[in-house]
């Protein structure tokens, strides 16, 4: 009987031990996960703490009861600290009783995912400094923000779990200010919608702190205030956003292959260069289809993906990612962001000659009640106007029409013939020259 044994319990990991599971009925599967939930939708997390979603239980998926229920063997509160490929041994550490012990695997999978990047400020012990990544972090920061006491919020980074938590802390009633050490915000968008991105922030009362550095924390025993290079601002609490990077730490010296930032190197299979050993999600890279290499891109979007492909090669299948796009959503208040394929930064890295165009148009006529603006960026080709990327930004329908550009780019199609396509009219829903019909035939 082949034995899988799971290292991290949730979207890439129980993606992977359920699809072996449904493949391979009589596959052993033994998941250790550090924590003490298994396969939750952290993506959720912002929405429980402002108090959207009122019940911490719906962003579970399943339970450790029904992952038993399908024969496999869950340990909760148990960390990995060492992998040894060339015995096929794990060293698993007991979290709550303290002890050491050591398993084997026939085959192993990786789904670690990520730690949030705490630099060793100064004062970054004190009280009410606090990270948003696991559900634990969830509700201990739930708990922390519904104090009438706690006014004064500052989110260090603004990448998109600092925005979310920002407008997450507003819906509470705080005063909210985002410290972002970049000239601005959500950098994985272009300039043109981040500004205004920005602007909406700014418009529900979200103080932008741009091109600062954090420096240290003052407090006695609670965070107090916020040092920067060029400021000192009050917090009494203090979110740290500034990015994640993979949990490997405990794979250095296992001889498996780690890019420079940490994160496994797989292949389109998920196999990493040791036998046996596979990994999938965010402690690992990704193969990217427009730019046909592995980037790193920790999403919830690739880590289900590719832990279920993953899955099915460990029960002995050869499925290839058909690669990512990293495509991704955010809401701002009330606009919706979406991005997919590269950004103009992108293309300029790949040295593409690109041209891009910036379109305002609207999700529907005039003439039907509540018309509300879309502007769409394209990153296309010069010379074929193939789509390289898209960005979006808008009250109603941007994030949708961004799933458009998706299919369009992975299937390498230039703007006039997306110029051109049928898509749905009536006046309800879209333009008879629906807001992308705008955009791609305005690419010159
Ligand atoms: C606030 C927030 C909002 C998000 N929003 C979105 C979104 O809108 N869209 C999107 O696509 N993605 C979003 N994400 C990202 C998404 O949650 C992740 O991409 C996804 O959870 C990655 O899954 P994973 O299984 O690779 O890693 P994780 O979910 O990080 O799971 C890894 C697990 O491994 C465990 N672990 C780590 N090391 C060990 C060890 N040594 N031994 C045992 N267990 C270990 C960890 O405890 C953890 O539970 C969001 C994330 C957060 C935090």
């Amino acid at each position: 009987m082949m034995k899988l044994l799971v290292i991290g319990g949730v979207a890439a990991g129980m993606s992977a031990a359920s699809k072996l599971k449904r493949l391979n009925k009589d596959a052993e599967v033994v998941v250790y996960e550090k924590g003490s939930f298994l396969s939750y939708g952290a993506c959720g997390l912002p929405y429980y703490v402002s108090g959207e979603n009122d019940d911490y239980r719906k962003m579970i998926a399943r339970t450790k009861e029904q992952f038993e229920e399908q024969g496999m063997k869950i340990h909760l509160r148990h960390e990995i600290v060492k992998v040894v490929p060339e015995k096929k041994q794990v060293m698993v550490k007991d979290l709550e009783k303290g002890n050491l012990f050591l398993d084997t695997y026939d085959k192993l999978m990786v789904a670690t995912g990520t730690a949030p990047i705490v630099p060793p400020f100064l004062g970054v012990g004190l009280e009410n400094i606090h990270v948003l990544k696991t559900l634990e972090d969830g509700i201990l920061l739930k708990q922390i923000s519904d104090q009438k006491d706690i006014q004064d919020v500052v989110i260090v980074g603004g990448g998109y779990i600092g925005i979310e938590v920002a407008e997450a802390m507003v819906r509470l009633g705080k005063n909210v200010r985002v410290i972002e050490l970049g000239d601005r915000i959500l950098q994985n968008f272009d300039k043109e919608i981040t500004d205004l991105a920005e602007e909406e922030l700014r418009k529900h009362g979200v103080t932008l702190t741009l091109g600062e550095k954090v420096e240290s924390f003052i407090g006695t025993k609670k965070v107090e205030k916020v040092k920067t290079n060029r400021g000192m601002y009050s917090a009494d609490l203090v979110i740290m956003s500034i990015g994640v990077k993979p949990a490997t730490k405990f794979l250095e010296g296992s001889g498996i292959a780690l890019a420079d930032n940490g994160a496994v190197v797989i292949d389109r299979e998920m196999r990493t260069n040791k036998a046996d050993i596979y990994a999938a999600g965010d402690c690992a890279q990704v193969y990217h289809k427009v730019m046909e290499e592995n980037r790193y891109i920790p999403l919830g979007t690739n880590a289900n993906k590719c832990g279920r492909i993953a899955g099915t090669n460990l029960a002995g299948g050869r499925e290839k990612y058909i690669g990512t796009l990293g495509s991704a959503a955010i809401k701002v208040f009330d606009l919706e962001l979406g991005r997919t394929g590269m950004s103009e930064k992108d293309a300029k890295d790949f040295a593409i000659d690109y041209t891009t165009v910036m379109v305002r148009s609207a999700d529907h006529p005039g003439y039907y009640p509540n018309q509300t603006p879309i502007w769409i960026k394209l990153i296309c080709e010069k010379r074929t106007k193939r789509i390289l990327g898209a960005q979006a930004i808008g009250e109603k329908g941007a994030v949708l029409r961004i799933d458009v550009f998706a299919v369009a780019i992975h299937n390498n199609m230039p703007a006039d013939e997306l110029g051109m396509t049928d898509l749905c009219y009536a006046p309800p829903f879209a333009g008879v020259w629906d807001a992308i019909h705008i955009a791609c035939n305005a690419v010159k």
